[in-house]
């Protein structure tokens, strides 16, 4: 009967290991556990033995006994923890798809004018957001009373510095530091003291352009502008030049294009005129010439600027500039 025994804790160590799932381990229960399993038979045989070989025969079996539920537990808590991993890892699901990120259309809008600009000869210039008042507005003919302020009133961070409220002052700096000729684009941030609402914001993006040479003039300006909108806006467009004023040029000009939603007829976008105003230009003011040490009598150059969050709405029929800064995926997902 030891023999026996023997045989059986090997059968069921050997049987445990190929033991991969749950209705194999119920098999391995039903051959070596229940009542009418093999152990259970030996114990039933264990009657029939003499009594002197009984209790060393009866502990051996206990031994088996004890050693076979081992095997068989240990094997169930193996499969338990199996089919727990096998619920957190469900292979049959769908994966999870990566967000692809794009640039925010005022990048883009910005990246689109600075690639036309730079087609034409235009170099980038950078200057601070952080401006002292003589940058900002006296260098570039705005009186300390001058009611062309108003227009612009901005944050002071003192009395004599504060936040731009245009990029002209990076024209100052580079005319400052560079003989003519010059021909740069001036992308940047700029600020103005005005309530957030849906056409204005408090914080927002320019561009501007200046060119000084010698011979500088209007019409060169017009071609620029003109070659630029058809390349930024469409080759169809009719575009018009208004008067207007700005201190640091003279004359000062509004340039329009023909509203590209309604086609001039007149529509919301366009306030019923047709019109769609771009951006605003003219021809350097010889006093700002002066402010910086170019001599106005040897030197003409034109300037021209325009918002880079304004030609965004234009161009992709945004109504609400404030959306350009919600950080909403949803609105951002449509660039
Ligand atoms: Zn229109």
């Amino acid at each position: 009967m030891l023999d026996q025994i023997n045989r059986i804790r090997e059968d069921a160590q050997s049987a445990i290991a190929s033991v991969d799932s749950p209705e194999a381990l119920e098999a391995f229960r039903v051959k070596f556990l229940v009542r009418k399993g093999i152990i259970a038979q030996l114990f039933d045989q264990l009657r029939d033995v003499p009594p002197g070989e009984k209790p060393a025969l009866g502990k051996a079996l206990n031994e088996l006994r004890n050693h076979v539920q081992q095997l068989f537990d240990g094997k169930a808590a193996i499969l338990q923890k199996g089919t727990e991993s096998a619920v957190s890892i469900d292979l049959s699901l769908p994966g999870r798809r990566g967000y692809l990120g794009s640039k925010h259309p005022l990048t883009q809008t910005l990246d689109e004018i600075k690639s036309i600009f730079i087609g034409m000869g235009f170099g980038i210039a950078d200057g601070p957001e952080l401006e002292d008042d003589y940058h900002n507005f006296g260098a570039l003919n705005f009186p300390p009373d001058h009611p062309a302020r108003d227009m612009q009133d901005t944050f002071f961070i003192s009395k004599t510095a504060l936040l731009r409220t245009h990029t002209s002052p990076v024209q100052i700096r580079v005319m400052e530091n560079h003989p003519p000729p010059v021909r740069v684009i001036m992308p940047g941030r700029v600020y103005r003291n005005e309530a957030v609402s849906a056409r204005s914001l408090s914080a927002f993006y320019q561009v501007e352009g200046l060119y000084v040479n010698t011979g500088v003039t209007f019409s060169e300006l017009k071609g620029t502008l003109v070659a630029f909108a058809r390349q930024f806006y469409g080759r169809d467009i009719k575009y018009r030049f208004v008067p207007s004023f700005f201190p640091f040029t003279e004359p000062s000009a509004e340039m329009y294009i023909t509203c590209f939603l309604c086609k001039g007829k007149g529509c919301r976008m366009c306030k019923q005129t047709g019109w769609l105003e771009v951006l605003g230009c003219g021809m350097v003011d010889p006093s700002v010439f002066r402010s910086v040490g170019y001599d106005p009598e040897r030197y003409t150059g034109y300037a021209f600027g325009m918002g880079i969050d304004r030609t965004a709405a234009l161009r992709y029929g945004v109504d609400d500039l404030r959306l350009f800064y919600e950080s909403d995926i949803r609105f951002l997902n449509q660039f």
